[in-house]
């Protein structure tokens, strides 16, 4: 395997007791790529994501994750775990401490911290700066989790459902702190359940089920998405008509020409990722 790959898995499995979570997955995400994993509740995201974090041992296959397999013995080291940062599904420690405590403790950990102050501004915790961790609500809990996250300038940035509880406003900032840290070069692996999350911001995202990737695409690809008849609605008679079409620009115009000009309420609707995506799931359960 080479070593330019931020990360590289080949023919990984997992098991618990007799039941395969990890049923031979390959995956290789380049670095600076933001990657998002996506695939319904038990398909087996974290476990993927733990075995690449060290924090779980696979029975079988290969993992490179910079350049290191997490699991050797002893650790794949302090200079390799401080290249990489952690956005758990849920965590809970350091109650007692503030925010600005806990990150400014954080940041100790790390040989090139990001700024304290400018990080609880890029998540949005500034009013929160002395509040204790135990008194935040779930949304901005959750902030505080990225902010631990990102504190250590990781390289390697792995965030499972980061937005979990975040409002609408919080989800859009946090999507362009994600961008900037792109920008700065960090490589990102991302789970995620909300679909306009991965599709704004993944450059690939890879479906998974049951334990085995069903495919890796680009959001706009996925599925055939590209290719994929859109749907023309427009308003006649008093009530919406719609069709099919693989060549709609065609249907717009005919329809332009039928009125002869202003088509009623005209939309013309491709899939989005949600809808295929379901389709996906659905195709294969
Ligand atoms: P979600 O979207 O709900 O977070 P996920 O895709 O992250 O799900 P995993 O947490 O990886 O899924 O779980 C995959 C499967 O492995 C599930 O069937 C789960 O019940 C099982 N599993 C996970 N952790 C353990 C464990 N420690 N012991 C036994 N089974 C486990």
């Amino acid at each position: 395997m080479s070593q330019s790959h931020a990360i590289e898995v080949r023919g990984l499995v997992k098991k618990y007791g007799n039941k395969a979570a990890v049923a031979g997955v390959d995956l290789t995400v380049e670095q600076g790529e933001i990657f998002a994993l996506l695939g319904p509740n038990g398909a087996g995201k974290t476990t993927i994501v733990e075995i690449l974090e060290g924090y779980r041992k696979a029975d079988s296959g290969q993992v490179k994750v910079l350049g290191f397999d997490p699991a050797t013995k002893g650790g794949a080291g302090q200079r390799w775990r401080n290249q990489i940062g952690i956005v758990f599904q849920s965590t809970n420690d350091s109650a007692d401490l503030s925010v600005i405590e806990t990150i400014s403790h954080f940041a100790n950990y790390y040989e090139n911290p990001r700024d304290v102050q400018q990080v609880i501004d890029e998540v949005g915790l500034r009013e929160k700066i002395n509040a204790k961790a135990r008194e935040l609500s779930g949304g901005q809990r959750r902030r505080l989790d990225v902010a631990l996250g990102i504190i250590g300038s990781p390289q390697l940035l792995f965030l499972d459902e980061p937005t979990t509880g975040f409002d609408p406003e919080a989800r859009r900032s946090f999507w362009e702190l994600i961008r900037t840290l792109k920008a700065e070069g960090a490589t990102i692996l991302l789970t995620t359940h909300y679909l306009d999350e991965a599709q704004a911001l993944a450059d690939r995202v890879g479906v998974i089920n049951e334990g085995q990737i069903i495919e890796i695409a680009t959001p706009d690809t996925l599925g055939g998405r590209n290719n994929a008849p859109a749907k023309v609605m427009w308003l006649e008679n008093g009530s919406t008509q719609e069709i099919l079409s693989k060549n709609p620009t065609e249907e717009v115009i005919k329809l332009g020409q039928r009125f002869n000009g202003q088509i009623p309420e005209l939309q013309v609707l491709r899939p989005n990722l949600e809808e295929i995506y379901l389709r996906m799931i659905g195709e294969v359960k």
